[in-house]
């Protein structure tokens, strides 16, 4: 594919799959055009592409040379339903510079034990093998608000199951000794992998049949002012930071959030009015 070289779309292969928890696969994926990637920080996230059917190369719109990145998205979204990739949003893991890979974790929604209706992205990672093709765009500025977790007196995150991949990366990043209180809401306690930190983190693991805002409103917070990271289901995410913001008085400012997944709704889903709320909030507290 020749393109401007700035544009960050790549084709990868996948070249390795294992499953890191009962129901967590890290597919690895590989590709010439990962020589001299670097990643920028922790939470990156990425549009993958996905081919109908797997094993197949999905189709993708060439990149014009003003590197236009509607106008591409434009071009994909006029590919017919029927051969146009599905896309998906998903967090690189990790990076390895020397074997030019990267990882990405798919939490396997849907799958016996866990909540949720399965999904193409969720049936092309429990059927991929080492050789299968897909686009993978990003990360890109567009997309990422980088998060900054040594603001404040100290962190605070809160992720679901599919979000434990990213706040992976982001307790990697916490600085030598910073204070971090991880909320963890998974059904499976067995899916949570473990999060290397050399900051000083406690993880509590809240109930999976409660709301989020309900469990960390019956709990303590450490003293101080925290930046906050909360990923994960959308109403879910909302709720608890209305909580944080309206009765804990956390700065709205310092609380990042992003809405990873929608009850019944899947990401082809137009947005509904929340999902509206939510992108204006956003805007007006960035
Ligand atoms: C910035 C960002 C980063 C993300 N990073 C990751 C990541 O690294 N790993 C990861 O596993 N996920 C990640 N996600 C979440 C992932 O994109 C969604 O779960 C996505 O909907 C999965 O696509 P799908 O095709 O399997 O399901 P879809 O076709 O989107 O949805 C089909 C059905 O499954 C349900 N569903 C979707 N996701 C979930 C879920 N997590 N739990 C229960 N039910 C669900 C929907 O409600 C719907 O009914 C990320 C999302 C965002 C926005």
């Amino acid at each position: 594919m020749s393109q401007p070289p700035d544009f960050p779309l790549r084709r990868l292969r996948v070249t390795a799959v294992r499953r890191i928890t009962p129901r967590t696969l890290r597919v690895t994926l590989g590709g010439s055009s990962l020589a001299g990637f670097t990643l920028a920080g922790p939470d990156q996230q990425v549009k993958l592409f996905l081919p109908r059917m797997p094993g197949t190369e999905p189709v993708l719109p060439a990149v014009g040379a003003d590197g236009d990145v509607m106008r591409w998205y434009g071009a994909y979204a006029a590919i017919p339903e029927e051969d146009r990739p599905w896309m998906r949003s998903y967090t690189l893991r990790a990076h390895d510079p020397v074997a030019e890979t990267v990882d990405i974790d798919f939490h396997l929604h849907g799958e016996a034990g866990s909540a949720g209706d399965e999904g193409p992205a969720t049936r092309w990672a429990r059927s991929a093998r080492p050789g299968d093709p897909l686009g993978v765009f990003g990360p890109s500025a567009a997309f990422a608000v980088p998060f900054e977790p040594g603001a404040g007196d100290w962190t605070l995150l809160y992720a679901d199951a599919c979000a434990v991949p990213a706040l992976a990366t982001v307790v990697a990043a916490l600085p030598a000794g910073r204070p971090a209180l991880a909320y963890v809401q998974v059904d499976d306690p067995a899916d949570v992998q473990p999060l290397a930190t050399a900051g000083d983190l406690t993880v509590r693991l809240l109930p999976h049949d409660v709301p989020a805002a309900d469990a960390v409103r019956a709990g303590t917070l450490p003293p101080g002012s925290p930046s906050g990271w909360l990923a994960g289901e959308a109403s879910a995410v909302r709720r608890l930071r209305r909580h944080l913001v309206e009765e804990r008085g956390v700065d709205r400012r310092a609380i990042h959030f992003t809405g990873y997944w929608r009850r019944r709704l899947s990401q082809d889903d137009a947005p509904t009015s929340e999902d509206l709320a939510e992108a204006r909030e956003r805007l007006s507290t960035g």
